[in-house]
């Protein structure tokens, strides 16, 4: 079983449904509204649990009611909790989403996700040592993912890092990733000033752009190769990308070659796209394998 370490944000989405967005100053009623466990750290911590690794999240919660329904549901999906730390007087992190119109609108609110310090990565250390891979995104403080990757280089564990939401990284960050997963538009902001294909050869085998219904661009050496994702009926999108690189570090982390990862990640994160929600979509092992 493969040891994964995910360091990331914890969130709750507030989502409401409405036929019509509010003007300012205007009171309209809304249809629906739900309340989903989200965040880009638990997402990518629940998706790499359905596929059968055992995930340590470490990430922080408020001392709110949205802290333990975030919590309960890590438990029910298996991810282990000991290094997400409630921080008290601080809400959890909460991304208030509108949809309207047939578009979304959404404000997040980052919380505790705040509180995600290198002091919290060192307490979760013993953790980290044993994991065969760490994963790490950029809804934590810039200053803690820059920790995260010399943490990682020092004690020799790779580091998977999604570069998203997009932000800019040093040189230095990204030198001391084994792999880095943005999808084009964080590709572009990372490599301002450069193009697509220079960037895949100044990293090869470390830098995978995902293309959405396209699939996986990246550089094997020799050659450019776009891997195709698997041909589905798309149904809600929300939380691929979360899927993709948990099954990514998940096949990497079991000793799988960069095809063979490439493929079942791409399977996986099809498969979350033909079902509604970010959580709600992602798989289970048995299911990636037997359609592969
Ligand atoms: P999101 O922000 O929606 O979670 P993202 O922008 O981070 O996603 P994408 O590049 O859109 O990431 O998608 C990640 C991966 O998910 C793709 O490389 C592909 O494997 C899969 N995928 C996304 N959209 C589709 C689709 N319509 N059909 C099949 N696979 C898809």
């Amino acid at each position: 079983m493969a040891k994964i370490c995910v360091i990331g944000s914890c969130s709750m989405d507030l989502v409401v449904t409405a036929s019509k967005r509010p003007q300012v100053g205007e009171t309209v009623l809304g249809d629906r509204f739900t309340t989903v466990p989200g965040g880009k750290g638990a997402n990518q911590a629940v998706a790499a649990a359905r596929l059968g690794a055992e995930v340590t999240m470490i990430g922080c919660i408020g001392d709110d009611f949205y802290g333990k329904a975030i919590m309960d549901n890590f438990k029910r999906n298996g991810v282990i909790t000991t290094n997400v730390e409630p921080v008290t007087h601080v809400e959890s992190g909460t991304a208030h989403i509108v949809l309207a119109e047939g578009d979304n609108s959404i404000i997040v609110v980052k919380g505790a996700n705040d509180h995600v310090t290198p002091a919290l990565v060192e307490r979760a250390l013993d953790a980290i040592r044993s994991a065969d891979m760490v994963l790490v995104q950029q809804e934590i403080p810039e200053e803690t993912v820059s920790y995260v990757s010399s943490l990682c280089q020092r004690i020799n564990v790779p580091l998977l890092l999604n570069p998203a939401p997009a932000r800019p990284l040093s040189e230095a960050v990204i030198e001391k990733a084994a792999y880095l997963t943005p999808n084009e538009h964080e590709c572009s902001i990372l490599f301002s000033g450069m193009d697509k294909a220079e960037a895949l050869r100044k990293f090869p085998g470390k830098l995978f752009i995902t293309e959405g219904s396209s699939g996986v661009r990246y550089y094997d050496g020799e050659r450019e190769v776009l891997v195709p994702t698997y041909q589905v009926e798309a149904i809600d999108t929300t939380g691929a990308g979360d899927t993709f690189n948990a099954a990514f570090a998940v096949a990497l982390a079991e000793g799988s070659s960069i095809p063979d990862s490439v493929k079942f990640a791409n399977r996986a994160a099809s498969l979350s796209v033909t079902k509604f929600g970010a959580q709600g979509g992602m798989p289970m092992r048995a299911e990636v394998e037997e359609s592969l």
